[in-house]
């Protein structure tokens, strides 16, 4: 009973996986035919997909500097800060757990794993010491962005990067990122994949900043495993099937950073109670269909508010993104060939806001 209970849980997350990589892949599609319609020199007949701007984590901390400090919201990408707060507050509930139901590299590093697993006999993995020197990396390179835009950036330069052309076509940029790979990207993320294949999770375990911040104000989440020792055989199937490499035997309350809720200790485990996620101090235990529809409310509830506020899609018009593009050499980005020229588009940038204000004078 137990193992059936465990394999529908299993699938859950995987079917909760899989509808998020069908949105994320949908919007890529819908934004690339946005983007290319507006390289070519042509108005889109498709709207821009907000939720591109998820993908746009500096951007969005930039906006959240600026809306803590003047309570705006820009208007720029305004879908990215509000994707953000919403995957913010789901780590509130279920710490990392946008990592491993939602984040579309979470899947890819899940998929890596497994492949490590059809090659090794055993799970390879960086010496304890050496294994915590790396864990730091994510929250060192977390720590250079909030110093950076937190400390450093005064308002008006806050102000000045998201009016600025740079940042208003980051996510066009971001697709020219793909769309046009330097060599050198592409070694980056081949390597990155080898990697991810001879040391399991290497990305999310050792470099991603978004799972570090997530993994910090997981730190105070609501929602938490827990193990009960009065039932707990102590066998170590959950440990070993913990992508995290949390010592769950030795806690009977998991408030690891690095914990994803991705459940699979749960799942594993063949003892009835003996392990489970629960909300507000273990009085509310969540199943992984819970933890699926809970996510889903979060990011509809989110989303629907911010669309009735105006705060979803952004203000800027077709024929302004066209002014930014340049209609000859495609979408903006990292092709060399392609790369607008800086003071071109400083021009362009004083141009729009000429526009703005003309239009607000009216
Ligand atoms: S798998 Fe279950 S019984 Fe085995 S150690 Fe983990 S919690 Fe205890
Ligand atoms: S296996 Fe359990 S402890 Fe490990 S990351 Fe997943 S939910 Fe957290």
């Amino acid at each position: 009973m137990k193992s059936i209970k465990s394999s529908r849980g299993r699938c859950t997350r995987r079917w909760f996986q899989a509808g998020s990589l069908v949105i994320v892949l949908f919007i890529g599609i819908q934004f690339y035919r946005f983007a290319s319609a507006l390289a070519g020199g042509a108005i889109p007949t498709v709207e821009r997909p907000p939720g591109v701007e998820a993908f746009l984590p500096i951007s969005a901390l930039v906006s959240l500097k600026y809306y803590l400090f003047t309570g705006i919201i820009n208007q720029i990408h305004p879908s990215g800060l509000v994707l953000f707060l919403i995957i913010c507050l789901t780590a509130l509930l279920f710490k990392r757990g946008f990592c491993s139901w939602i984040c579309p590299v979470g899947l890819a590093s899940e998929i890596l794993a497994r492949l490590h697993g059809a090659i090794f006999n055993h799970r390879l993995g960086l010496p304890k010491w050496l294994d915590r020197v790396f864990c730091s990396i994510k929250y060192a390179i977390l720590g250079v962005f909030v110093w950076t835009i937190f400390l450093k950036m005064p308002l008006a330069s806050v102000k000045g990067f998201m009016e600025s052309p740079y940042n208003i076509l980051a996510d066009i940029k971001m697709l020219g990122f793909f769309t046009h790979i330097s060599p050198l990207a592409l070694g980056g993320i081949t390597t990155l994949t080898v990697l991810s294949v001879v040391i399991q999770h290497f990305w999310c375990r050792y470099l991603c900043p978004y799972g570090a911040l997530l993994g910090i104000i997981g730190f105070v989440s609501l929602g938490r495993i827990r193990r009960n020792p009065a039932v707990c055989t102590g066998c170590g199937k959950c440990e070993r099937a913990c992508p995290s490499m949390i010592a769950i035997r030795e806690k009977e309350s998991i408030n690891s950073l690095g914990c994803s809720t991705c459940m699979g200790c749960v799942s594993v485990c063949p003892e009835d109670q003996a392990i489970g996620f629960s909300l507000f101090f273990g009085t509310m235990p969540v199943k992984h269909a819970g933890v699926a529809l809970t996510l889903a409310a979060l990011f509809s509830m989110g989303i629907g508010a911010a669309r009735f506020q105006g705060h979803w899609q952004n203000r800027i018009t077709n024929q302004e993104y066209l002014q930014l593009m340049n209609p000859q050499k495609g979408a903006a980005g990292h092709r060399r060939d392609a790369v607008i020229d800086p003071q071109k588009l400083e021009r362009m940038g004083q141009m729009m806001k000429q526009m703005r204000s003309d239009g607000n004078a009216k």
